[in-house]
């Protein structure tokens, strides 16, 4: 299967988005060059495809959207790992967040639980040939406890409460990062300082899909 075609009108489109995130604060030499190279117009609906380069979360399917370029970046930033490390992504949905965080070189394990958006997401990875560690179907509630622990993990959906299994899957210093909360979600980072010991960040308000239990 061929690749889908990144055009220079999109590459350019991408670099001022790009731009735009850096005037936002984004920083990190590594998220920047991964978030230059990743082509978002592959992640995206058809008919959305030239929204690509906005900075909005978009539809994608099974009623589920694909976060802001912003947040994507701003949750890349927030992990600080380098590269190689072992990254727990939960919440795959259209793949984009998984993208930049291959291309930012770490070694991705990455969890969705709605069966339809993760059967389309894998013909994505398939055609433009992104092979995480693993892809899983599943309810990320439970994380990922026969490959923990992580360097870091990252929750793409919102959730109402903190997931105490996430944090023993971290390794000492590795950290999850979660939006926590209902309506809205505050970005949290807890960072594990020994084996029964946490810190806690807390950073700007978020708006994501609720993440949900159980996967369908
Ligand atoms: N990073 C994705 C964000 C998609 S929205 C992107 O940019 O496209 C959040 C995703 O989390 C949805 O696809 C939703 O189905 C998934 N999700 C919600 N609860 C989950 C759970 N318990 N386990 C795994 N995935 C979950």
């Amino acid at each position: 299967m061929q690749l889908p075609t990144d055009s220079t009108k999109e590459q350019g489109q991408r670099l001022q988005m790009v731009s735009l995130l850096k005037e936002m604060g984004i920083h990190n030499p590594t998220v920047i060059n991964a978030m230059e190279s990743v082509p978002r117009h592959w992640f995206m609906d058809p008919g959305l495809v030239s929204h690509a380069y906005k900075n909005k979360a978009y539809p994608i399917a099974a009623e589920q959207t694909i976060s802001h370029p912003y947040t994507v970046a701003y949750q890349s930033e927030l992990i600080n790992v380098s590269e190689g490390a072992k990254v727990l992504e939960i919440g795959t949905g259209s793949g984009y967040q998984t993208a930049v965080l291959k291309a930012m070189g770490l070694a991705i394990y990455t969890i969705e639980r709605q069966r339809e958006l993760f059967k389309k997401t894998q013909r994505l990875f398939d055609q433009i040939r992104l092979r995480p560690k693993k892809y899983i179907l599943g309810d990320g509630y439970l994380g990922l406890p026969e490959d923990a622990p992580f360097d870091a993990i990252l929750v793409t959906a919102g959730a109402p409460s903190l997931p105490k299994d996430l944090l023993r899957q971290l390794k000492i210093r590795g950290r999850l990062v979660i939006p926590i909360g209902t309506d809205a979600q505050v970005m949290h980072r807890f960072t594990r300082t020994g084996e029964k010991t946490f810190d806690k960040e807390q950073f700007g308000e978020f708006r994501f899909v609720p993440m949900l239990k159980d996967k369908n």
